[in-house]
């Protein structure tokens, strides 16, 4: 018999509700994707949760 080894376990990636500062649209993103909204593209977001705001400059 093989022994049973472990599938590597994918831990499930929590998304973090943002609210576009420019047109109000709700965005999940996960913490590897960049700050962006989804809807238009504004790149200020106001986390749901903490309503502190995030703005990432790109340069
Ligand atoms: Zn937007």
């Amino acid at each position: 018999m093989d022994g049973y080894q472990g599938v590597p376990i994918r831990q499930p990636v929590v998304a973090m509700s943002y609210i576009c500062a420019d047109c109000g649209a709700e965005n999940q993103l996960k913490p590897r994707e960049p700050i962006r909204c989804q809807d238009c593209g504004h790149r200020i977001m106001y986390k749901k949760r903490t309503k502190r705001m995030v703005q990432f400059e790109a340069r």
